[in-house]
């Protein structure tokens, strides 16, 4: 491992997170059936703000995009709630998610100024986003979810030897730098 990952992966635990792996981007999958699931809109993101597809091309030019970088370093956060119908909890966990991802992105940036961040699910950091009507008000800090790479995150993160789930009444959200 070299001088740079390693500060990289010491300093992750500044941000929160509950767990940490590294893969080469060689071993990431890129799927059109999870680009579809996107397009199915069961999270109401879809074509609604800069961050979701299809605003950042198809799935070979993410591919591509990604096979720019040599390694993606994966990870996840998890949050409790009080039960699985605890919107208000999944919510807050959302965001405490995005605040752990800001975190990462200040100390990835510092260590490689040229990182590709991925985050989960869609951009809420203005109250009303620009999408499609004016350029994105925080490209620096636009992180798409994973998901919308068309990257399968449950056959990423059992190759990282992470957990995709962790137990009832938690909800685990992934994120990732490639570096
Ligand atoms: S930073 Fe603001 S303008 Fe950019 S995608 Fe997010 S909500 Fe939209």
């Amino acid at each position: 491992m070299d001088d740079k990952l390693e500060t990289l992966l010491t300093r992750i635990s500044e941000c929160g997170f509950k767990q940490t792996g590294v893969l080469p981007t060689s071993e990431i999958g890129f799927y059109e059936e999870v680009r579809e699931l996107c397009r199915k809109n069961s999270c109401g993101m879809y074509a609604k703000n800069w961050a979701c597809p299809p605003s950042f091309g198809t799935v070979e030019e993410c591919r591509q995009t990604c096979l720019e970088y040599d390694k993606i370093v994966l990870v996840n956060g998890v949050f409790a709630l009080e039960d699985s119908f605890d919107i208000e909890g999944m919510h807050a966990a959302m965001h405490g998610f995005k605040k752990q991802m800001d975190a990462l992105f200040v100390i990835a940036r510092e260590i490689y100024p040229r990182c590709l961040m991925m985050s989960n699910e869609g951009c809420a950091r203005c109250g009303a986003c620009t999408y499609p009507n004016a350029p994105c008000r925080f490209p620096d800090r636009l992180f798409h979810p994973i998901e919308g790479y068309g990257i399968n995150v449950y056959e990423l993160s059992k190759k990282a030897g992470m957990n995709y789930i962790n137990g009832k009444n938690t909800v685990t959200y992934f994120g990732a730098v490639l570096i």
